[in-house]
């Protein structure tokens, strides 16, 4: 799985699926079902860390469920695989607003829904209608409230597969949102300089706090196990240095969560998913 999740880091897959599109994604699913074999969805891998054993089962990824459709009054409906960036510059390039500022992103638009993805003030799921869930083999579409989107969290759970996001933009002028973009491009390369392959903000900031200030405060910035650094730049991000292990970036986060907690009180919980086995050998 290093090669599907932003951390560079992961245990293979049992198996590894691409549905072509929602009738291959349906069909994968009854026979999984079928044979009892466990399974997991994968956005972009840019919240996920799998560990070095891997994953018992099948991945599901779901880039080819790609299509974007622009309808009539700001409505958009688009397929769980297509790619934040992509969503929000076609968006934007036809005076659509809305996303502009979670312009960078990375990721795709099943995992933003997932994952309510934002920045301070600005979330995915303030501009989703409605979208379409698979859950126990069958597709329904769910409207806002029954998604319930909170912060970095919605109702989706493992079992749960999002086809497709149904969402609304309000009118604005095509120039002067692609000049946002631009400007929040430039402003994520300030801010998110990090020196190697990383997940993002690694921990969930706690009610009143910033994940990234108890974790300065406990002179953390710069600890490493292994191939895996508390960055630099930015506390809250974790590095793979070139040969990181999930087994060392998992055990700089037990190292984070207890000097955090011994230093201010706080338990920090991930805002990343762990997900796999351990190796024989780290079990
Ligand atoms: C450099 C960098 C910067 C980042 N900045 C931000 C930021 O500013 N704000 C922010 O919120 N996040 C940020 N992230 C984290 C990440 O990009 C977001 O959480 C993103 O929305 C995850 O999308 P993904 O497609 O990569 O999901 P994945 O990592 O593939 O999956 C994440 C979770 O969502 C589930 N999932 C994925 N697709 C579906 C689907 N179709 N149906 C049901 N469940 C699904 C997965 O099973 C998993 O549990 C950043 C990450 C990086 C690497």
């Amino acid at each position: 799985m290093s090669r599907h999740t932003s951390w560079r880091v992961g245990g293979n897959a049992d198996v590894y699926l691409v549905p072509a599109d929602r009738e291959d994604l349906l069909a994968a699913l009854s026979v999984l079902e079928k044979e009892a074999i466990p399974w997991m969805v994968l956005g972009g891998g840019s919240n996920l860390l799998v560990r070095d054993g891997g994953i018992r089962g099948a991945v599901i990824d779901t880039a080819a469920l790609n299509r974007l459709e622009f309808l009539s009054g700001g409505e958009v409906r688009a397929e769980a695989g297509v790619v934040l960036g992509q969503l929000i510059e076609e968006a934007a390039r036809r005076g659509l607003a809305g996303l502009e500022l979670l312009y960078g992103i990375p990721g795709t638009v099943g995992g933003a829904l997932a994952m309510n993805a934002g920045v301070p003030g600005r979330e995915f799921g303030e501009r989703v209608e409605s979208a379409l869930i698979v859950e126990g083999g069958t597709m329904s579409r769910w409207d806002r409230q029954r998604l319930r989107f909170g912060y970095r969290r919605s109702a989706l759970t493992s079992g749960m597969i999002a086809v497709e996001a149904r969402l609304l933009f309000s009118p604005g002028e095509s120039e002067a949102l692609q000049t946002v973009l631009r400007e929040r491009l430039a402003y994520r390369r300030r801010t998110q300089k990090v020196e190697g392959a990383n997940a993002g903000s690694v921990f969930r900031n706690p009610p009143g706090a910033k994940a990234w200030e108890l974790i300065e405060e406990a002179g953390l910035k710069g600890a490493s196990v292994g191939g895996a650094q508390v960055s630099r730049f930015h506390a809250n991000f974790i590095v793979n240095q070139g040969k990181a292990q999930a087994e060392d970036i998992l055990a700089l986060i037990q190292r984070i969560q207890k000097e955090v907690e011994s230093s201010s009180g706080i338990r920090l919980e991930p805002e990343v998913k762990i997900v796999g086995e351990n190796t024989a050998l780290n079990g």
